[in-house]
């Protein structure tokens, strides 16, 4: 097993041997002296947490009710403004009244795709069912 370190002159890949001791290598291409760091194994390093999501803040937004308002009122954009997706709300909107409602076919197709594929308010928190 050994794992690769890129000399910081030359950019040149070090194969480091995995029982390496953190003595100083030699760079073949460019004659680069200096240490390594060993890379991170699989959290073994005691100290060293792996790194844990932030605490997920749930929306206060209520997916049930998304997905109604997508379904029913949705060429109006009007499950977005519910969520904070202010500017897709408003371009729902303007398709669906600048083509005198002709539009809204399209806007209501793209609600659907938002109903079935959107689970986070436009903060990124999920949605709460
Ligand atoms: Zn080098």
């Amino acid at each position: 097993m050994s794992f690769f370190f890129q000399c910081p002159y030359c950019s040149t890949k070090l194969e480091i041997r995995d029982d390496y001791n953190g003595s100083e290598i030699v760079c073949q291409n460019c004659g680069w002296r200096g240490t390594v760091p060993r890379p991170v194994t699989s959290g073994a390093q005691p100290g060293v947490a792996p790194a844990q999501n932030p605490a997920v803040v749930p929306s206060d937004k209520s997916l049930t009710a998304y997905i109604l308002l997508g379904i029913f009122l949705g060429s109006l954009g009007i499950h977005d403004f519910y969520a904070g997706y202010t500017t897709n709300g408003i371009i729902k909107l303007l398709i669906t009244f600048l083509t005198c409602s002709f539009g809204g076919v399209i806007s209501a197709i793209w609600a659907i795709v938002d109903v079935c594929t959107v689970r986070k308010d436009a903060n990124g928190r999920p949605f709460v069912s």
